[in-house]
C-alpha cells in the first residue's frame, strides 16, 4: 500500500558542513522536509527542486500541540509514498524528541531510519578550542538539560551526583537556568572556582565564547548578554582553550583579556 519512508536525520550543530553523509543524502533524496528551528537554512538548498519545505518552529508554550501535528505530518506525508526527511539541530536522540516521533512512526508501521548527527554539546566546545574530555583532565562527560524545572518545582536533575561524580558537564537549554545551575553545582562541593565555558551559536560565523567561574559566570553573563542557543559548559577542560583555541581566535573579546 505505501513505499513512503521517514528519516530522522540529525542536522548537525550550525555549520552546515557538519552533517553526515548519510544526512546530506535524505535531504537530497526526500520529497518533504520538515525542519526545525536551529537547522542551518543553508542545508535546504540541497533539497530538490520541487521538495516540500516545512518549518517546525516551536511555539512556547504549545510543544504538545506542535509536537503531535508533526507526528501527524510525517504519518500522512509517508502513507501517501513520500520520502520524508525530518530534519532537527545536532542529533535527533539529544533533546531532539526522536523517541516520541518514531514511536509514533512504529506503530503506525511506518517504516523509517535515524541518522545521528553531531551534537551541540560536543560540537560547540571543539570549535571554542575545549575538548570534552581529556586523559589528563576529564574522564568523564555529562549532557544535561536544567530547562524549565525550576519554575514548576520539579527538578529531575541529580545536582548531586553531577556535582560530585562528573568531570565535564555540558548544560543544553540552560541560558535561563544559568542561576540555578551554578548555585546548585556549589551547593553540592564544585568549587566556585571551577572554570565554566558559555558557547552561544556554536560552530556558526556568529560564534561567541565566555568564559567564567562558577562562582562569577552568572553576573559574566547577564553582563555579555548571553542568549540561547547556547551551550553552558562545566569543567577543568575548559581551561584548555587557552593553549588550544582556533576557529575563534581571531576576535578579541574583552571577557577573555586575562586568559
Ligand atoms: N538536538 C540538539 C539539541 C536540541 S536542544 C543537539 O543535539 O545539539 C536545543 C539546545 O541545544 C539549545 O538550547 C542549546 O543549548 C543547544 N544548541 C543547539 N545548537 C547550538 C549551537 N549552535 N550553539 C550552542 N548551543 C546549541
Amino acid at each position: 500500500m505505501k513505499n513512503g519512508k521517514v528519516y530522522l536525520v540529525g542536522a548537525g550543530p550550525g555549520d552546515p558542513k557538519l552533517i553526515t553523509v548519510k544526512g546530506l543524502e535524505c535531504i537530497q533524496q526526500a520529497d518533504v522536509i520538515l525542519y526545525d528551528r536551529l537547522v542551518n537554512k543553508e542545508l535546504l538548498l540541497s533539497a530538490k527542486e520541487g521538495a516540500e519545505l516545512i518549518f517546525c518552529g516551536k511555539l512556547p508554550g504549545r510543544h504538545e500541540l506542535i509536537q503531535e501535528q508533526i507526528n501527524q505530518l510525517l504519518v500522512e506525508k509517508a502513507e501517501q509514498g513520500l520520502v520524508v526527511t525530518r530534519l532537527k539541530g545536532g542529533d535527533p536522540c539529544v533533546f531532539g524528541r526522536v523517541g516520541e516521533e518514531a514511536k509514533e512512526l512504529a506503530e503506525r508501521r511506518v517504516p523509517y531510519e535515524i541518522i545521528p548527527g553531531i551534537t551541540a554539546g560536543i560540537a560547540a566546545p571543539a570549535y571554542a578550542g575545549i575538548p570534552v574530555t581529556h586523559r589528563d583532565h576529564a574522564s568523564s562527560f555529562a549532557i544535561v538539560t536544567a530547562h524549565g524545572r525550576a519554575e514548576k518545582e520539579q527538578d529531575f536533575v541529580n545536582w548531586k551526583a553531577l556535582a560530585e561524580g562528573i568531570d565535564t558537564i555540558a548544560f543544553y537549554m540552560g541560558v535561563g537556568n544559568l542561576s540555578r545551575i551554578s548555585q546548585q553545582l556549589m551547593a553540592y562541593g564544585r568549587s566556585p572556582s571551577t572554570p565554566v565555558a558559555i558557547i552561544e551559536w556554536g560552530t556558526t560565523n556568529q560564534q561567541r565564547t565566555i568564559i567564567a567561574e562558577l562562582a562569577t559566570i552568572e553576573q559574566q553573563a547577564k553582563e555579555q548578554q548571553v542568549e540561547s542557543p547556547a551551550i553552558i559548559l562545566v569543567g577543568n577542560v575548559v581551561e584548555l582553550r587557552k593553549s588550544i583555541r582556533w576557529f575563534d581566535s581571531e576576535i578579541s573579546i574583552p571577557s577573555l583579556a586575562s586568559l
